[in-house]
């Protein structure tokens, strides 16, 4: 299993936890939080709700267990991701 993409729902409430744990997807802005360009096909930072980009390379599997700790982590639960 891998994580095929990640994306940031309606609803952050920037408290930086995603980040903390996972800084080489999530970083967070003045007003929500992005899934960093450097890890998506796209190579877009933003929440990746409209362009729905698929992780790029082997980051889906190489990041796996840190993003789905980054997202047992948010309080609101808007990280969401997709797993083949
Ligand atoms: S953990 Fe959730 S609420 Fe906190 S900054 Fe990340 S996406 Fe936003």
């Amino acid at each position: 299993m891998a994580i095929t993409k990640v994306w940031i729902e309606e609803g952050c409430i920037v408290c930086n936890a995603c980040e903390a744990e996972c800084p080489d997807v999530f970083h967070v802005t003045d007003s929500s939080c992005n899934v960093n360009g450097a890890v998506r096909e796209d190579g877009v930072d933003s929440e990746n709700r409209d362009e729905m980009s698929p992780l790029s390379g082997s980051n889906g599997t190489d990041l796996e267990a840190a993003i789905e700790a980054a997202a047992a982590s948010c309080p609101v639960e808007v990280i969401k991701f997709d797993k083949a």
